[in-house]
């Protein structure tokens, strides 16, 4: 699934279609056109608009028109969703979905005036396009998230500390795989109620939060953490050799390490 990693490459890729001009709309998936979005309104809304921002909140894309004057469209991509520029998709190598220039997996596409467009393909339709989505009901941005940010996201919540960091209402971003590479950095168990995090352990997790994701966007994206190769049964912890411990946290399955995850 792609996690906020992939959708900061989708939002770069993006770019290449600012300052270009909708001329038409295809948007004749009902099912991916979301918060009451249809067709139509969605072709009136935003033929005639220019491309002018596109900017990221989490895992939300969001593409501004003719300089905020205009709609806002917000663009998710669920488990295996991609974003596909003119001819070239964003993340060729992306492992999370097929690759295979599929007609019937485009599930929404502007064309730009004088050529080239903008899809979104996305073979197990699981994410969605909306307009003017509402971007304060997400926590603050994973990538630039700041000290003062997390200690607010954790709080005074008994949750597990991993279900409180994938919860995109406290940080928007974290998904399943950066959550558990993160915490595995950290030396902190997923299980741990959120609130029982002292003041070092707090400062501790946004280090390695920062580093990181730091980490992974210079290695190309969620799935190339050093506890990846790890993630099935019988895997071991990469840094001491202890069978890793496997259990369902905040409904997602979790790969941790009993020895030094404290
Ligand atoms: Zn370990």
């Amino acid at each position: 699934m792609p996690e906020i990693l992939e959708i900061e490459y989708y939002r770069l890729h993006a770019v290449e279609a600012l300052g270009r001009t909708i001329a038409d709309v295809h948007a004749d998936d009902a099912w991916y056109l979301k918060g009451g979005l249809d067709g139509a309104t969605a072709r009136s809304a935003l033929a005639g608009r220019t491309l002018t921002a596109a900017r990221r909140r989490g895992k939300l894309l969001l593409l501004d028109t003719d300089e905020g004057e205009g709609p806002v469209l917000g663009l998710r991509f669920g488990m295996t969703g991609r974003l596909v520029v003119d001819h070239a998709a964003a993340l060729d190598d992306l492992i999370y979905g097929s690759n295979r220039d599929e007609p019937a997996w485009d599930r929404f596409a502007l064309d730009f005036v004088g050529g080239g467009h903008l899809r979104m393909r996305d073979p197990r339709r699981l994410g969605g396009v909306s307009l003017d989505p509402d971007e304060e009901a997400l926590g603050p941005d994973g990538l630039t998230l700041t000290l003062r940010q997390l200690r607010a996201a954790l709080g005074k919540s008994t949750a597990p500390l991993k279900a409180r960091l994938m919860d995109q209402h406290r940080i928007a971003g974290l998904g399943n795989l950066l959550t558990d590479e993160i915490l595995w950095r950290a030396g902190l168990d997923p299980q741990r109620e959120a609130h029982r995090l002292d003041d070092e352990e707090i400062r501790r997790l946004h280090r390695h939060i920062r580093a990181g994701l730091d980490r992974l966007w210079q290695r190309g994206g969620s799935h190339t953490g050093d506890l990846q190769a790890e993630r099935h049964r019988g895997g071991v912890c990469p840094k001491d050799g202890t069978p890793l411990s496997r259990r369902t946290i905040g409904g997602r399955t979790t790969y941790s390490c009993p020895l030094h995850q404290g």
